[in-house]
């Protein structure tokens, strides 16, 4: 382990500070080229100056080393220059002081010396071809990143960034050095950095794991932003080896939505209370009705109640949204008997759903922790859509059973069924069955992302199993011991 750490470290050195083809395409050309002579000649005065102490071969192995120096100092030319007028110096000079003349194994030696140097100034031209290549292609891809309208910057396993693209100053303001060594956490709104914490470690645990986020971010002018994007573990990727992130400034939609947010929940809010009122009218008006035995006048404000209910429903529906959007939705917890709550829904249902048999099983519970209202808020929800998406299936069935720690609640019906590649959608805000006939189920789509917030906030699951034309069991489960 030590030994392959050692390793990877010269390699790195070596590659870096050696063999730096932009350090190298730095210097003078003319150095590029006195140098190896210069080193050559030095090495030949330096060799030739003890000579007693050094054999014959010594000259060589201190030749190859100039050699390798010249190919770092100024590239593969100056490679060639320093295998050249080394051969010569030893030809010249130290065959001379070693009286070597005519010596066949010295000849030998210089030919073997010739065809080494020149392999080792081949190989540092491979080296050259190849780091040109690479380099062109990280040119082509970096002015790509640089040039996108989209942030991309990366950052090590700690969150401190190393490499900050250019659209920064386009998004945040900040110059891409003002950022470099910086933690992200410092950028990030302070009731947001324990939940980026949290996902950040999520994604250090899986290598090649990626999520998406918002995030206020603070620019360079102080104020926060809303930044949408993607983080990616790369850290076992060999070339690229950081966190990496791409984002985009998205503060002006989510201003948009925010203000339309808040338009929906004021007018839903004003158009509740004159319809209450009416409603509360309208029970009176009944009741007076109902006293003098005007029957026909009766069913007539029967079916203008149920209206006003539905107009009351959709507004609530239209309320509740907002409100889980703004992360206001209350909530009283508290120990309750959920088979009674389960049986009161029913109950309520059997009443005025004539036109269905609801069917109810239970076992016996504990106490559940939770919000009662809420979800008796879910249950309605499930079984009101039974009764419209089951027109003519008139058979419901309500189950309540454990299931290991949760309690579960099933809502079975014999209707219309949802398409399996619909079934994750339809927990979306707004989303309506693509397959449902226009006019023929009125609703905003709202129940199911509803109902799903609340049973989240339970710490339960939801779910439907189902299949187009064969009808839909819904369940949601609750933590037994929440
Ligand atoms: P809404 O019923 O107001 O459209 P929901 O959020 O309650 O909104 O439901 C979302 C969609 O899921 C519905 O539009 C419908 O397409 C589908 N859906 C929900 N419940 C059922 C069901 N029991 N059977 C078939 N489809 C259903």
């Amino acid at each position: 382990m030590a030994k392959l750490l050692l390793f990877d470290t010269l390699k790195g050195y070596a590659l870096r500070y050696a063999w730096n083809r932009e350090k190298i395409s730095k210097r003078p050309v003319l150095l590029r080229y006195v140098i190896p002579v210069a080193a050559a000649l030095i090495t030949t005065w330096v060799v030739m100056v003890p000579l007693n102490f050094f054999s014959m071969y010594a000259p060589f192995l201190a030749y190859f080393g100039v050699i390798f120096f010249s190919a770092c100092y100024g590239g593969s030319r100056s490679a060639l220059v320093a295998s050249i007028v080394s051969a010569v110096c030893v030809v010249v000079f130290i065959r001379h002081k070693h009286q070597l003349h005519g010596g066949g194994i010295f000849s030998l030696l210089i030919v073997f010396f010739l065809i080494q140097a020149l392999m080792i100034t081949a190989l540092f031209a491979v080296i050259e071809v190849v780091q040109k290549q690479s380099r062109t292609s990280e040119e082509t891809f970096r002015g790509i990143v640089e040039k996108s309208a989209e942030g991309f910057l990366m950052a090590n396993q700690d969150g401190v960034m190393s490499y900050v693209c250019l659209s920064v100053q386009q998004i945040l303001g900040y110059q891409p050095h003002e950022l470099l060594g910086t933690p992200i956490t410092a950028l990030i709104h302070p009731d947001e950095i324990k939940a980026f914490n949290i996902r950040f470690l999520k994604i250090l645990l899986k290598d090649g794991q990626s999520m998406s986020f918002l995030q206020r971010l603070k620019n360079k002018q102080g104020e926060w932003q809303w930044i949408e994007g993607c983080v990616n573990n790369m850290l076992k990727n060999p070339n690229i080896r950081h966190i990496v992130f791409n984002y985009r400034n998205v503060t002006e939609r989510i201003n948009q939505t925010k203000q339309q947010e808040d338009f929906v929940h004021m007018a839903a809010h004003e158009l509740k209370t004159p319809i209450t009122a009416l409603r509360g009218y309208l029970q009176l008006m009944q009741l007076y009705h109902l006293k003098e035995g005007r029957d026909k006048d009766n069913e007539m404000l029967d079916r203008m109640n149920k209206q006003t209910d539905r107009l009351l429903n959709l507004i609530d529906e239209m309320l509740n949204v907002t409100r889980i959007r703004a992360g206001e939705l209350l909530y009283h917890f508290g120990l309750f008997d959920l088979n009674e709550t389960v049986r009161d829904v029913v109950d309520a249902f059997k009443a005025t759903a004539t036109t269905h048999h609801i069917s109810l099983v239970t076992q016996p519970i504990p106490p559940v922790n939770g919000d009662k209202d809420r979800i008796s808020q879910v249950l309605t929800n499930l079984i009101g859509n039974a009764i419209k998406y089951a027109p003519d299936g008139p058979d419901i069935a309500v189950k309540v059973t454990t299931e290991g720690p949760d309690v579960v609640i099933k809502v079975k019906d014999h209707g219309i069924g949802i398409p399996k590649e619909q079934q994750k959608k339809i927990f979306d805000r707004f989303y309506r069955s693509e397959s449902l006939p226009k006019n023929t189920y009125q609703g905003l789509g709202l129940g199911l992302y509803i109902a799903m917030d609340i049973v989240k906030k339970h710490h339960g699951k939801m779910g439907v199993e189902s299949d187009a034309g064969k009808g839909a069991e819904f369940w949601f489960s609750l933590p037994l011991n929440g």
